[in-house]
């Protein structure tokens, strides 16, 4: 079946024109990484961004999405356009935009600033040319006809987008919220919605996130306020952690601090890297002299100090863990410190994020949390909010987007409740294919790959499942390694196996059962090897790694990793 590149069939005139929408991206986040509309030939892709690895995932550092589905339609691609910022919508760019083959980019000021900034990280990489857009911006590509307008976040230069393709005119949320008073950014234009509405929405994606949350999410002045509360109360330092790409939390505490005459120190290399950016484009405001660098903490009393620092999930690396852990060049805690965990736990960290509270609690600080006062609003629409985004709208069909699966289910059901009828919501994961047409949609039964790239150093998908399920191995229990001498005339043991052993016994204490293993060994390779002529060594291997593996199983309870060497001599 040939198509034109309008996707209009020549053979079949009367066929209805289909419009293809795929997910992509990595784990159980839905499009939240990036989203793929197919038009016949053309291609439109938003956003390429990452996730963090699960906890059962050593050693990995992203998850990217898969864009095996773009192999050989590279030069159908028409542009990328990005909503805003944060690094789970542009972080994948340095790992796949050469595999795409440098289609054009799309994105506003701030975005453009951070996706820039952070190719400076990848030396190797060719510089990157992207395109500015901005509310009102319009961009025309083949058949898909954008036009952008801005929408509330916690990061400024967050755009939505209305595209206009031959099937009807889709609306993409972006991650938004509804903010009648937010801080250092405009409020949400209604007005500028409901023109939109008037143009008649076939298709809305909307953000997910905060689904599953009843009521309103919280406005930044309310947090602004909250935060103000602790900042007057604080005699001592200040240290104040949160996300690197929430500049406008960033900016509150900044200015916070200059109302209560505190010096800023910003630590954390993202931390550092978006202050400077959001600097330079004019989105962060800071005074004259209100930064100051680390080196420079013992010239002001404490209660002039504000620390601004990344790790609030706990990261192992990040500068709060370093603190917690005395291992800070310039920075430890003090009894009288206060610390604000200003950015919600992202699902997985609880556990780390725990530990890390209860260490900075017996170091004597003052621990303030996302949990005992708002001082975060998750930047996410939660259920009345987004049910008035589609009374607005009031779009034909409903597929949401951004977010776990349980996210997505949540808001299908407030879709339905806001009389979306049942048979015009879809809900689907990555690699599901969407079909549109005007007066249908539909899931395809096939599936687009969708399984997991990770990112681990400068391996790019490298590390695949066998990998991953090692690494779980050696992490759960260990590694043994049997190395047996055989001779190849005879296939008879020579001397006694050697065994060495990482993370699954303390050998010292285990000489018992390192007799037994070792004898039991020279009885499996003997039996393997048969009585001399032609030996399959393959074979005598898996023999030991199966049978030593129960062996050691049944007086354990542990599977080790077990890797058999076999010397011929
Ligand atoms: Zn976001």
């Amino acid at each position: 079946m040939e198509e034109t590149p309008c996707g209009f069939n020549s053979h079949r005139p009367h066929m209805p024109k289909t419009l293809k929408i795929i997910p992509l991206g990595g784990l159980g986040e839905v499009g939240r990484n990036t989203l793929l509309f197919e038009y016949g030939k053309s291609i439109l892709i938003i956003d390429l961004g990452f996730r963090l690895p699960e906890e059962d995932m050593p050693g990995i550092d992203y998850i990217i999405p898969n864009l095996s589905y773009l192999k050989g339609k590279e030069k159908n691609i028409l542009g990328i356009i990005f909503t805003h910022g944060h690094y789970d919508h542009i972080g994948a760019i340095p790992y796949l935009i050469q595999k795409l083959k440098n289609p054009p980019l799309y994105a506003a000021n701030l975005t453009r600033g951070i996706i820039l900034k952070r190719q400076e990280d990848f030396p190797l990489q060719p510089k990157l040319e992207i395109k500015k857009i901005k509310d009102g911006s319009k961009i025309n590509l083949g058949p898909f006809k954008i036009e952008c307008f801005r929408q509330n976040h916690n990061i400024a230069d967050n755009l939505g987008f209305l595209i206009k393709t031959p099937v009807g005119n889709i609306f993409h949320s972006s991650d938004f919220k509804f903010d009648p008073n937010p801080v250092y950014d405009q409020p949400t234009d209604f007005k500028k919605l409901k023109e939109i509405a008037n143009k008649k929405i076939l298709l809305l994606l909307s953000d997910s996130v905060g689904a599953e949350n009843e009521g309103h999410s919280l406005s930044e002045k309310t947090i602004l306020e909250n935060l103000d509360e602790i900042f007057k109360k604080a005699k001592g330092r200040i240290i104040a952690a949160t996300f690197a790409s929430l500049i406008n939390r960033i900016q509150q505490i900044i200015s916070l601090s200059e109302k209560y005459q505190r010096k800023v120190i910003v630590e954390g290399y993202s931390m550092k890297t978006n202050v400077q950016i959001a600097r330079e484009l004019g989105y962060l405001k800071a005074k004259k002299g209100t930064l100051i660098s680390a080196k420079e903490i013992d010239r002001f009393p404490d209660s002039k100090i504000t620390v601004l620092c990344t790790g609030a999930q706990g990261e192992g690396q990040a500068v709060l863990m370093r603190i917690a852990n005395k291992d800070h060049p310039f920075i430890r805690l003090k009894k009288g410190d206060t610390i604000i965990f200003s950015s919600s736990v992202v699902p997985g960290n609880e556990r780390t994020v725990q530990i890390l509270k209860d260490e900075l609690y017996r170091q004597g600080a003052k621990v303030f949390h996302y949990k005992m006062m708002d001082i975060h609003a998750g930047g996410h629409a939660q259920a009345e909010e987004l049910k008035k985004l589609i009374k607005i709208l009031k779009p034909k069909f409903f597929l949401p987007i951004h977010g776990q699966y349980s996210m997505l289910i949540a808001h299908a059901q407030l879709a339905r409740e806001m009389q979306i009828p049942e048979k015009n919501i879809v809900v689907v994961e990555n690699g599901k294919v969407v079909n549109l047409q005007k007066n249908k949609i539909w899931v395809e039964k096939r599936e687009v790959p969708s399984s997991y790239v990770m990112v681990d150093g400068l391996g790019i998908g490298d590390v695949g499942e066998v990998v991953l399920r090692d690494r779980q191995t050696l992490a759960k229990d260990g590694m043994f390694v049997i190395v047996v001498v055989v001779e190849r005339q005879t296939g008879r043991v020579r001397g006694s196996p050697d065994i060495i052993s990482r993370g699954f016994v303390y050998l010292r204490e285990s000489k018992e059962l390192l007799a037994q293993t070792r004898k039991k060994t020279v009885e499996i390779v003997e039996r393997a090897t048969g009585s001399g002529g032609a030996v399959n060594w393959a074979y005598v291997k898996d023999e030991i790694r199966n049978k030593i593996g129960d062996f050691l199983f049944t007086k354990t309870q542990r599977r080790p990793m077990i890797l058999p060497v076999v010397i011929e001599v």
